[in-house]
């Protein structure tokens, strides 16, 4: 069973701390693969990962969403203990159950199980889960050319491996690295999109309620030699301090939302999932078609 400890949950701290010393050591193995933020809540903590292989963590019940009002799997507490105690115990999410994943860029889901024909692919960096439809990662990559998009769609689909927009600086254009601040990418959590840190755009601010309202949309040591950002696509909820949290669609399920916030029906099934408004701009994916797209970079 994987379960990551990161013992102070850094992002609340960074929310609610004008201290920005930072009073909690990297404890954390940083050899492990899996994402050292909560899917759900974007804040650290204790997390349950899923083994299916999104790579993504969660905080598991509702007692460790607690900091950062994180709706959490809502696991029950005794679950929660025998996935802890027992080695042999898997925690496997809905979307790697169901082989149903959402594109990064579009929101949908998609299926991602099949060796060929699947309708969302996943990015070839070992340390990214993201999976993509096609048509998707070739509009991002080839904005300007909608030939070499088609061109790279086609052979996104046909098997060719890629690696997603995270890894380069939507500015720049440049490739991250990591042993290099200035380089270390800032990489959007609701969006395909990083920036270098030298290239971060100021509207992105470290600062906490800065001066005219702006607020927080970069947060160090979160991540392992990488800044967390919303980027300037995503509206801030005031109180959550994060974009709303309907980016996460589980199979047969809704949107996670907030439950006081929640206004909507539920959604059922995966083809009447909405594309979600906090993602790449709409006018990018009229109309997201699985199965047809895609993107490749080598
Ligand atoms: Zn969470
Ligand atoms: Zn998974
Ligand atoms: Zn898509
Ligand atoms: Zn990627
Ligand atoms: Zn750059
Ligand atoms: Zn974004």
């Amino acid at each position: 069973m994987a379960v990551i400890k990161v013992p102070v949950s850094k992002l609340s701290k960074a929310k609610r701390d004008d201290d920005s010393k930072q009073s909690c050591a990297r404890e954390e193995d940083r050899s492990n693969e899996w994402d050292n933020a909560c899917a759900i809540c974007d804040d650290g903590g204790d997390f349950i990962c899923c083994e299916g292989g999104c790579l993504r963590s969660f905080h598991p019940t509702k007692k460790y969403g607690e900091d950062s009002m994180c709706t959490t799997l809502g696991l029950t507490e005794e679950w929660w203990q025998t996935l802890q105690s027992n080695e042999q115990e898997k925690y496997i999410c809905k979307n790697c159950e169901y082989k149903q994943h959402q594109c990064f860029a579009c929101g949908l889901l998609g299926s991602s199980g099949l060796t060929s024909g699947s309708e969302v692919i996943q990015c070839k960096d070992k340390m990214c889960g993201y999976f993509y439809h096609p048509k998707c990662v070739a509009e991002l990559v080839h904005p300007d050319s909608k030939a070499q998009a088609i061109f790279f769609e086609k052979r996104v689909a046909l098997g060719l491996t890629f690696h997603c927009p995270l890894h380069r600086c939507s500015l720049c254009k440049e490739a991250e690295n990591r042993d290099d601040k200035d380089m270390q990418l800032a990489v959007c959590r609701r969006c395909p999109t990083a920036y270098h840190r030298k290239c971060l755009p100021s509207d992105i601010s470290f600062e906490k309620d800065g001066k005219e309202g702006t607020q927080q949309r970069a947060w160090d040591n979160v991540l392992p030699d990488q800044i967390l950002i919303y980027c300037m696509k995503h509206k801030i909820d005031k109180d959550l301090r994060t974009p709303k949290r309907d980016h996460i669609v589980f199979p047969d399920d809704r949107p996670l939302s907030e439950p006081s916030r929640s206004s909507q029906p539920p959604e059922t099934g995966c083809d009447q999932v909405k594309a979600i408004d906090s993602f790449a701009p709409r006018h990018l994916f009229p109309h997201p078609q699985p199965g047809s797209c895609g993107w490749i970079d080598d």
